[in-house]
């Protein structure tokens, strides 16, 4: 199996995003508010699998709209997104790099995706999809849909963004896999798992990709880089701090486990675009 990760733009987000340690208005205050000399960096990472049933991505990074020159414009996240949401994120997408021009440097049609996989329904990793009409499925776990009618998600996760496209909704079901041991096996054959891992959202998944005994782990948010998991700090953007450790443990069960080939999570800076085979 080969797995490519891709840059999909940046978030330039408050420290406390990452390695907040609490969910608490404190933090809240610290990320919406943060000066520049308090923020970082952070990539937007969306991966394509060159899967024996065809192409599977997952995630979708950002709208070309939230950054129509290439550039962090101010004024193009103000009309994209809600006032909290443009201060929390800070996006950027520089030229060449939205999902759907990715492909395409690549010779992908959207037509060609065999399925995307979806973490969650925040922002950065979903309103790429507008670009990639003619997938030909986008599966999401139910769960995940559900609680977006919740006011928290309503603030963090505008319907508005992603209620007309095409996804499809999955229960997670019993599994041996994840702190919840909920699931969702996307082709029935255990290569390619949405685990249900929350604490970021309620019905967040990290995706396992399984090639014989080898597997790597897509963890989407439920971290940001191996320190959450090494050091058990929570990350500071989410709704419960149990439920991140919980998630945090299960994930660091599974990088240490000798058949890992990678944990990867969405915004780490340390990981750079490449291509694992495993
Ligand atoms: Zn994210």
């Amino acid at each position: 199996m080969k797995l490519h990760v891709l840059h999909c733009g940046t978030i330039r987000v408050s420290e406390a995003v990452p390695y907040g340690n609490a969910i608490d208005l404190k933090n809240t205050a610290r990320q919406l508010g943060a000066p520049e000399r308090a923020r970082v960096t952070l990539p937007v990472c969306a991966y394509l699998i060159e899967h024996p049933r065809g192409l599977v991505l997952v995630d979708a990074g950002w709208d070309r709209a939230i950054s129509p020159r290439g550039v962090y414009d101010a004024e193009a996240v103000r009309r994209y997104l809600p006032a909290h949401l443009a201060a929390l994120y800070r996006p950027c997408l520089p030229e060449g790099m939205a999902i759907r021009e990715q492909l395409a440097a690549r010779g992908i049609r959207p037509e060609d995706l065999c399925c995307v996989v979806l973490t969650h329904l925040d922002p950065d990793h979903v309103t790429g999809l507008r670009q990639l009409s003619g997938a030909r499925r986008v599966v999401l776990s139910e769960d995940e849909y559900f609680w977006s009618c919740r006011t928290v998600y309503k603030l963090r996760q505008p319907q508005a963004l992603w209620i007309d496209l095409p996804i499809e909704r999955q229960f997670y079901r019993g599994s041996s896999l994840g702190p919840n041991r909920w699931a969702i096996d996307v082709f029935g054959d255990g290569s390619v798992v949405m685990v249900n891992t929350p604490g970021h959202t309620d019905g967040h998944a990290s995706v396992l990709v399984r090639s014989g005994r080898r597997f790597v782990v897509l963890v989407g948010d439920a971290a940001f880089s191996p320190r959450n998991w090494r050091e058990m700090i929570t990350p500071g953007y989410g709704f419960s701090r149990s439920m991140q450790l919980k998630s945090l443990q299960w994930l660091r069960t599974m990088a240490e486990d000798p058949d890992c080939a990678a944990a990867l999570c969405s915004h780490d800076p340390e990981v750079p675009p490449q291509t694992i085979e495993f």
